[in-house]
């Protein structure tokens, strides 16, 4: 078990200086932040930390500016805008390294809060570079990991830092919603309400096929659409047209078939069309029936009644990946039924947990966000939990248990 902000004695925070890494990794339109949930999803721990007369210093990466600094990718907006959440001044520094940011510091008054540039504008920062890790744990006497969605990158800011912090005797720990990420993906996993019934799709088989090997033996089924069912389709000598299937992952595909048995549920009907367009004309058609030329767009109107069953009579459910290409109306039906099911077993009290970046949007637009328990923050970090991996950020924490 790794420590978090409430294992920290009271008297470890007034006056103390915390690097705090957040994910401020938002989606800009023309330089604005589009959709600042990510920053909002830190508030608690910044509050927390401010409220109890810390010093907080955030660091963020922002898009991938590969080492350099680039006036299009300035994490000056943020400061803004969390300026307005807390309700109080958040000062920005338009460096993250050096002579610069220890002056920033020097001004800094318990319980105020400091925002650097963009961590990614410094090269050292993906090479994990432990000269720039030593910069930071200079100034750094405590640090806090809540950035879910960069956890599963051993990076300068996720790896180094945290590790430099502990040497030097001061604590790392998880914010609360690393803390939260961990608790309710962990708990689904390892001492979950059955039956556990998990739901994968999305683009690629590729990306997920360590998710479904993983998830497999833990749950009581694993309900497969989206593109990947396609490449299960070939596996089985069945005609997937013009859809989108991974030749290279058949015989993968044909394995896990071969030792899933019945836990695995795929699609029994498609709908199809002659073009993946707005507009296009779509059928639904048996798995066995889709013709030569046609693409699979969305699992068809049988399985959404089927998968919808399967959700409904859960008491744990995780959902990640879009079980169409929900971003066209015609082939959205599959993703918002799955939604729709989803936030109907959570009101009966079951646990839905919603990961990656696709599924989250997803179930915003079927408007359930606020029924299901818990929507992760972090794609591919939520995916290699799933897939029984350990995240380095996480690893990188203090032990609650050891010194
Ligand atoms: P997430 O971000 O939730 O992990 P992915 O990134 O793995 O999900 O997959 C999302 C993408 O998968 C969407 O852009 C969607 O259009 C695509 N997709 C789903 N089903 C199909 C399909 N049958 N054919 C082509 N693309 C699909
Ligand atoms: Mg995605």
């Amino acid at each position: 078990m790794k420590k978090t902000l409430h294992d920290l004695p009271r008297d470890a925070f007034v006056g103390a200086t915390f690097a705090v890494r957040v994910d401020f990794n938002t989606p800009l339109v023309r330089g604005r932040i589009a959709d600042a949930t990510r920053i909002e999803r830190c508030v608690p721990t910044i509050r927390h930390l401010t409220t109890a007369g810390a010093k907080v210093v955030l660091l963020s990466h922002l898009g991938r500016p590969e080492g350099r600094a680039r006036a299009g990718l300035s994490l000056e907006p943020a400061a803004g805008c969390l300026e307005g959440m807390l309700e109080g001044s958040v000062r920005f520094c338009p460096h993250a390294e050096g002579l610069q940011v220890s002056e920033s510091l020097r001004a800094m008054e318990p319980g105020s809060v400091l925002l650097l540039e963009n961590t990614r504008f410094l090269a050292g920062e993906t090479a994990n570079d432990p000269r720039l890790a030593a910069d930071w744990a200079i100034w750094a006497d405590h640090y806090v990991l809540d950035a879910f969605g960069t956890a599963h990158r051993a990076h300068a800011s996720t790896d180094g830092l945290p590790r430099a912090v502990r040497t030097r005797g001061g604590a790392a720990v998880a914010g609360f919603l690393v803390a939260r990420e961990l608790e309710v993906i962990g708990g689904a996993l390892d001492n979950p309400r059955r039956p556990l019934v998990a739901v994968v799709g999305g683009a690629k088989i590729s990306d997920k096929i360590d998710v479904i090997e993983a998830l497999l033996p833990r749950v009581d089924a694993l309900l497969v659409g989206g593109a990947m069912a396609n490449t299960f389709f070939r596996a089985m000598g069945m005609e997937t047209g013009a859809s989108l299937v991974e030749p290279a992952k058949c015989a993968v595909a044909a394995r896990l078939l071969e030792v899933a048995g019945p836990g695995m549920v795929l699609p029994v009907d498609c709908t199809v069309a002659g073009a993946l367009l707005d507009g296009a004309e779509t059928r639904a058609v048996a798995r066995s029936e889709v013709a030569p030329g046609e693409l699979i767009g969305d699992i068809g109107p049988l399985t959404i009644r089927l998968f919808g069953r399967r959700i409904q009579e859960a008491a744990t459910v995780i959902w990640n990946g879009p079980l169409g290409v929900f971003e066209i109306a015609g082939f959205a039906e599959g993703t918002l039924g799955v939604a729709r099911a989803a936030a109907a077993a959570a009101d009966e009290g079951a646990t839905v947990i919603v990961g990656g970046g696709d599924s989250a949007a997803a179930a915003h637009e079927a408007g359930v966000a606020t029924r299901v328990t818990h929507i992760s923050t972090g794609g591919g970090a939520a995916l290699e939990l799933l897939a029984g991996k350990k995240l380095p950020g996480v690893e990188a924490l203090s032990n609650r248990c050891s010194a």
